[in-house]
């Protein structure tokens, strides 16, 4: 077959021999959409000689970016029935060739309230016309299928749509093109065109990972490059007129339909709802654009497709949308002025001979769906051109499976959980949500066309779930790090891209559950990882440890004032702990743990005297507390500062420093520039990587080593947390499994570093530290945070030895208030119940948006749910509008409740809206507590105050200073 292929003859004019690679074939297609990986297919399995060059990985372009829908052609039988039959037709071809990219969902045609009847009936004769099977289904099957659709249609349509996932379709064919001889080359930009005379004889690439010149000679171009058509084509001097459109999505945490959802109607925005995979997808927009690589998604966008989509699943938009994303349609109309939804969806393959450039042809429009035949006849035109008489098989070749058991239509991630428990390549988990473990991205580095993290995760899902990376990216590149022997340098640099990225998908949806993750995210990368460049000065108050007689606990029961604190993370225990001790009667209520599980296991204070000087600033009000919160706190775990004064220099997660005032619940110590430092890792324990943090160290200028210990045998163990592996040290079998394993390694280390996975008891770290005989620190792991357990733990016990009543797991929904004073919380317990606890002063420390304190909604909207106070400083525009990991303020931190001196809130006149209510800790506004380092400091600070505030409203001013 090879033989029958006549070869254009090349001449040779472009340098050779100077270190370019030099290749050849018959046919070079550009653009591994699935377009051509398409043509990569069926040319090989004619018999052609194909290379297939991408300048991305492979579905980087729109066929990565598009909804995910194998059309029935439903949505084009009225408008574009040309389009629709193609869609039909392929349809039934892709469930035969490619049943394992495809999910056979189904789809329904919903009426919605307010649609016009007569649409239906035009659209009912349209889908006949061109062979598309519907089928009337009543309106209680419709609901009794997908409880989510609007209990108010009229009717409802089935139709054969399903989902496609793009990737594994774009492997297959890969695989199956290779496998029949042909050639992909991703990363790889073409950059010009050969020409002999008017004839297109080669291209000249840039291959993109090593920046090499890669010249090829061939017969023929194929442009394949969807939106990119006309930059390919305008190398070669010809002009195609695309209408480019380009379009948003939204994606929710889970499959809230299990069925495609078409709204019956017109096409317009927000109208299809698609289950794919684990998540479901809901879009688009259509705006008119002329970059190929416009991928923005805008707010009103973000609004539309919501509103449209509450058309058809009301509700919807109170749901968690966990990205968003954006494409660009290829699309193309030379000869009418159409655009966007306007514009036909059939394709057209050009032979540019008729604009006198031979050996040049472009394939352009479609859809996805129609990708085949797409290929199939621009294969036509090539072979044409070639004298290859081999016909197309595509249409009745099966592509291979990605493995040889997976099975067609079987949910992805349940299959997933099933290969890790039982079956292939269980380990650790290091991407909770997608179900990816360590050997699979092991394998994903070695056998994979695997560069980057997002190559990692296009190939693997990885970072795709509801945390976007938040906990998975660190690993990945941690053990990325390990696994290609890559730089320090570099692999920050892939995992500030990686998690960026993420979050750029994120950043229009910044309401809700996902801007309390961002925060989360803000919080673990920019202190427990140290991958945030900015190091905020620490700068604490003088502070003389004390020592203060509380009253007895008993008496204080019986006569003091009681005082409720709603919130158990640090300020509202701190304000419990000082209010106990004042002499209060307090009962602590709160909902869940605070953000405790994430502390790293040291205080920052910040500049406090800096931070002091902003009126705004929480500290302008409490500074003068914070010795009183910090002694208070040091009461009870014991607050260690440096040997040397000043600020320690604590390890993060990625082995930076990072600038800490004490530390707290943890073992910290600043290193000399001669330590000589050992860094423990655990064989097979997904949250901390020690050759990372010792790589990062020797780059630092440190003499530093890295093993790794087993604690035990862990064969099929995948989601240890680090509270598993603490207990396990609190043994005495732990503690002499990890003595006896690191003593003889210490070769003359200094100072050994530990995750912070030391046990919960302080007896645990120093057995450790006397059995080895050398100093040791602990660096914080990902959450949960056993130093922040620890000290979580460390609180409630000393609440509980001053008499504290601790209810937990209870909401509190409203304040009880009489003449302007607050009287009693009204809370609602776990079982449902409500009751009011009657008091005389409340202190308010339900943190603020990432605790729960402040709640956010689309509409850019901020609010306090308990008692609907004034939030000040609500952000007018873009409420994160910095890099994530940029180091930088983001005006939405500053957001929260204004108060007075007292730290009562206060309205926008400056007067307090409440008397006897005081607010404390991440509630407040005016302040960025990772930026400013002051995260511990301000709640503390505020914790005593407010406490303090409290006591000498109700006039129990005696231990009050
Ligand atoms: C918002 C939206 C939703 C959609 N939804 C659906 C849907 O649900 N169902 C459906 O069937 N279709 C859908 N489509 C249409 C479908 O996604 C596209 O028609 C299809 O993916 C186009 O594939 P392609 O291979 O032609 O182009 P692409 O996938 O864009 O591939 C072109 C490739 O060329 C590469 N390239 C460009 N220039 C160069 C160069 N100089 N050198 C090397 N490589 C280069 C690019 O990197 C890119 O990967 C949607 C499109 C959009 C925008």
């Amino acid at each position: 077959m090879r033989g029958e292929a006549k070869l254009g003859i090349i001449s040779r004019e472009w340098p050779r021999g100077t270190g370019m690679a030099i290749m050849e074939t018959d046919v070079l297609v550009i653009g591994g959409g699935a377009t051509g990986a398409g043509l990569g297919w069926d040319l090989a399995l004619r018999g052609v000689r194909v290379v297939v060059a991408e300048m991305g990985d492979l579905s980087t372009g729109t066929s990565g970016r598009y909804h995910g829908l194998l059309h029935s052609g439903g949505r084009y039988a009225v408008k574009d029935p040309e389009s629709a039959k193609e869609c039909i037709d392929e349809n039934m071809i892709l469930r035969r060739i490619a049943p394992h990219a495809l999910e056979d969902t189904g789809g329904l045609f919903i009426l919605c309230p307010g649609d016009g009847d007569e649409y239906a009936e035009a659209w009912l004769k349209a889908c006949a016309a061109v062979g598309i099977p519907t089928r009337a289904v009543s309106v209680a099957e419709a609901r009794k299928r997908e409880p989510a659709i609007n209990p108010k249609i009229r009717a409802a349509y089935e139709v054969p749509d399903g989902s496609c996932d793009s990737w594994d379709l774009a492997h297959a064919l890969q695989q199956a093109s290779e496998q029949a001889g042909g050639k992909f080359l991703t990363y790889h930009r073409v950059d010009s065109f050969h020409m002999e005379g008017n004839r297109i004889v080669g291209a000249r690439m840039t291959n993109l990972r090593n920046g090499e010149t890669v010249d090829i000679s061939c017969a023929l171009v194929v442009n394949a490059t969807g939106p990119w058509a006309a930059q390919v084509a305008a190398l070669a001097g010809v002009k195609i007129g695309m209408r480019l459109s380009r379009g948003a999505m939204l994606a929710f945490n889970v499959r809230w339909v299990n069925t495609v959802i078409n709204r019956l109607r017109s096409p317009g925005d927000g109208d299809i709802f698609v289950p794919v995979g684990t998540v479901s997808v809901t879009g688009t927009t259509s705006v008119p654009t002329d970059d190929p690589g416009d991928t923005r998604v805008e707010r009103w966008e973000v609004e539309r497709i919501l509103s449209e989509t509450e058309v058809m699943t009301p509700g919807i938009s109170r749901a968690r949308v966990l990205r968003a994303w954006a494409g660009v349609r290829p699309l193309y109309d030379p000869h009418v002025e159409a655009q966007g939804r306007e514009a036909a969806r059939t394709f057209s393959v050009l032979d540019h001979a008729a604009e006198g450039v031979e050996g040049f042809i472009s394939v352009v429009g479609g859809k996805l769906t129609t990708f085949r035949l797409m290929a199939e006849k621009a294969a036509d035109v090539a072979c044409a051109k070639l004298g290859v008489s081999a016909p197309c098989t595509t249409a009745t070749t099966a592509l291979p499976a990605p493995e040889p058991n997976a099975r067609p239509h079987f949910h992805q991630l349940r299959g997933r959980l099933d290969r890790v428990e039982h079956g292939k390549m269980p380990g650790p988990l290091i991407c909770e949500c997608e179900l990816v473990t360590a050997p699979q991205i092991a394998e994903a580095l070695q056998t994979g066309d695997v560069v980057t993290l997002n190559d990692l995760r296009r190939d693997l899902r990885l970072g795709m779930g509801p945390c976007q990376g938040g906990f998975c990216a660190y690993r990945a590149a941690a053990l990325r790090y390990e696994l290609v022997n890559d730089t320090v340098e570099h692999t920050q640099e892939l995992l500030a891209e990686f998690v960026e990225r993420r979050f750029g998908g994120v950043k229009p949806l910044l309401w809700g559950h996902n801007l309390r993750q961002a925060l989360l995210a803000e919080h673990i990368y920019g202190r427990m990882l140290g991958v945030t460049a900015a190091d905020p000065v620490q700068r604490p108050p003088a502070f003389e440890p004390e020592t203060i007689e509380t009253p007895d606990a008993g008496q204080r029961r019986q006569t003091g004032p009681k005082v409720v604190v709603v919130g158990a993370g640090l300020a509202g225990l701190t304000a419990a702990l000082v209010a106990a001790d004042l002499g209060a009667r307090v009962e602590l209520v709160a909902a869940g743990q605070g953000a405790l599980p994430v502390h790293p296991g040291w205080i920052e204070v910040g500049d406090v005297e800096a931070l002091a000087g902003d009126e705004r600033h929480p500290y302008a009000r409490a500074a003068s507390s914070l010795a009183r919160g910090l002694n208070a706190l040091h009461r009870v775990i014991g607050l260690s500062a440096p040997e040397s004064g000043g600020a320690f220099h604590a390890l993060t997660g990625s082995g930076r420093p990072r600038q800490v005032a004490f530390a707290a619940g943890s073992v910290l110590r600043s290193l000399r520039s001669d330590d000589k430092v050992l860094v423990v890792g655990i064989d097979r324990w997904r949250d901390f990587y020690a050759p990372f943090v010792a790589g990062t160290l020797r780059n630092a200028g440190y003499d530093a080593n890295a093993i790794d210990i087993r604690l035990h045998e862990r064969t099929g163990v995948f989601d240890e947390w680090p509270v598993d592996v603490a207990n396990l040290l609190d043994r005495p079998e732990g503690l002499d499994m990890l003595t006896r394993q690191v003593k003889p390694r210490l070769d003359g280390a200094t100072v050994v570093a530990f995750p912070a996975v030391l046990g919960f008891r302080a007896t645990t770290r120093a057995r450790i530290a006397d059995a080895l005989g050398v100093p040791i620190l602990e660096i914080p792991t990902l959450p949960p945070s056993v130093p922040g357990l620890r000290l979580f733990g460390a609180l409630k016990v000393a609440l509980m030895e001053r008499g504290v009543q601790q209810t937990f797991g209870a909401q509190v929904v409203g304040l009880a208030c009489e003449q302007g004073r607050v009287t009693g919380v009204n809370i609602q317990t776990a079982n449902g119940r409500t009751r009011t606890i009657r008091c005389e002063a409340v202190i308010l420390a339900t943190g603020g948006l990432y605790g729960g304190g402040l709640e956010t909604n689309y509409r850019q909207q901020i609010v306090e749910p308990v008692a609907n106070l004034p939030v000040s400083q609500t952000p007018e525009g873009d409420w994160f509008p910095h890099p994530l990991l940029s180091g930088q303020a983001q005006p939405v931190h500053f957001a929260g409740i204004a108060t007075d001196a007292q730290l009562r809130p206060i309205d926008e006149n400056g007067k307090p809206v409440l008397d006897r209510l005081y607010i404390a800790g991440r509630l407040l506004s005016g302040y960025s507590p990772v930026v400013e380092g002051c995260t511990e400091g301000v709640d503390l600070a505020t914790g005593a105050h407010a406490a303090q505030e409290a006591l000498k409203a109700i006039g129990e001013t005696a231990r009050v200073s």
